[in-house]
């Protein structure tokens, strides 16, 4: 069964498409700058890479256009959309309701707009691409796999905020967490490590990307996570601030920063760049580091930092640990980080091994030493690869029921 996963953002689409069951990768691509004169499209069929520039208007237009790309042409893998018999899509915001990837029909469809409120920049892209390839592909399920669904069984007492309760009611005001394909995927993962059921594992997973994440994961399943109400919540990320006293946004808004001034110091000045004042690219950091760039130093330094602070009050929450997994495009290749993040933790018997450490970029790997009592894991994140297992299963489902 050949299975598309996208993930819509405001002015991209990722897609892949995968032969199920399996996950053969049949073809990855990218549309970018969608909406703006000079848009592209890239497709990456197995190491032979594709590049188109032309103008594409809205998502409903990128989704006909990978659809073309995908059977049509140079880029041609498929001999016509009827093969593809099922679509994945992403999407940010699940609010309370969904715990697990669904089937979309058109209640489905009414709460991913509903949560909308909840993540402007997110969901109103997400369903714009779920009707693009509803309108392309009519006859085929399509699958909604939620960002916050792994984090639904995160208990009362760690999702609600000490603000009046009627808020919570009113508005939803409570941490739903994100990244949850992610942190599901390496969870599972670990545990087939151990060697053990999905649900006999306790771990803490960091997702360290251009967003930052970090989850306690009890018994296979989330019991906290750093990220809220929104991904802007947590640990220091690439131009995001991750947690900070509140009071100094009212201390800035008395001198005269505006709502939209204020989201966008959180969102895009702050975290690495902001701190930096030179980037939010870790790999750029470390090498400034190197240079004895001090602020360059400071910014990883408070990054890891922050990390260390979660893992310790989530090893608190857990009582046992059995690893702490590093994934994402920081924790699966800075070495340099990781070791920053390890080093002092040894007396709680978490012990990094540095060659090992060194040796393990971009690949699985066990990083701690022989004498560890937790094991330190680095495991690549593959959410498209959930997203295209959770599609499958719940096409076959369909198939079967008719
Ligand atoms: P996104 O969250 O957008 O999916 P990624 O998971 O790709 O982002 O992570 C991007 C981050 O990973 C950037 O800060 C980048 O510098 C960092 N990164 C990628 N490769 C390396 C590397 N070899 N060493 C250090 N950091 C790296």
């Amino acid at each position: 069964m050949k299975v598309l996963v996208v993930n819509c953002g405001s002015s991209s689409i990722k897609y892949q498409l995968y032969e199920m069951p399996g996950w053969t990768i049949l073809a990855k691509g990218l549309v970018e700058r969608i909406g703006e004169s000079e848009s592209s499209l890239v497709q990456d069929n197995g190491g032979e890479k594709h590049y188109r520039e032309m103008p594409v208007a809205d998502h409903e237009e990128a989704m006909l256009l990978i659809l073309r790309s995908l059977t049509e042409g140079a880029t041609q893998v498929v001999g016509s959309f009827n093969e593809i018999k099922a679509v994945g899509h992403r999407v940010v915001h699940g609010g309370e309701e969904f715990t697990g990837s669904v089937h979309i029909n058109d209640d489905v469809i009414a709460s991913i707009e509903r949560y909308a409120d909840l993540a402007p920049l997110h969901n109103p892209a997400n369903l714009s691409g779920i009707r693009a390839a509803q309108n392309a592909l009519p006859d085929i399920p399509q699958v909604a796999c939620f960002d916050t669904a792994f984090h639904t069984t995160i208990p009362k007492v760690a999702y609600m905020y000490a603000l009046p309760y009627e808020l919570y009611e009113q508005y939803g005001i409570r941490r739903y967490g994100f990244h949850g394909t992610s942190h599901r995927w390496v969870a599972r993962r670990s545990a087939k490590l151990f060697g053990r059921h999905k649900y006999d594992i306790n771990c803490i997973t960091c997702h360290l990307g251009n967003g930052c994440s970090i989850t306690a994961v009890k018994d296979g399943r989330s019991i906290d996570t750093s990220m809220g109400l929104t991904p802007l919540e947590g640990l220091v990320m690439g131009t995001r601030s991750g947690s900070f006293d509140p009071a100094i946004l009212f201390y800035l808004a008395e001198k005269g920063y505006d709502t939209n001034a204020l989201k966008t110091l959180c969102n895009k000045k702050s975290g690495l760049l902001g701190i930096s004042g030179i980037s939010n690219d870790m790999r750029t950091l470390v090498e400034k580091a190197r240079e004895d760039d001090d602020r360059a130093a400071l910014a990883i330094d408070v990054f890891c930092y922050g990390i260390k602070k979660y893992i310790g009050a989530y090893a608190a929450a857990m009582g046992r640990v059995d690893a702490i997994v590093f994934t994402g495009g920081i924790g699966e290749n800075s070495t340099y980080v990781r070791e920053k993040i390890c080093r002092g933790f040894e007396p709680l018997g978490i012990i990094l091994d540095l060659l090992r450490n060194k040796q393990t970029v971009g690949v699985e790997g066990e990083i701690s030493d022989a004498s560890s009592r937790v094991k330190l894991l680095v495991i690549p994140t593959d959410e498209e690869r959930a997203i295209a297992g959770d599609t499958y299963e719940i096409a076959m489902e369909k198939q079967k029921k008719k």
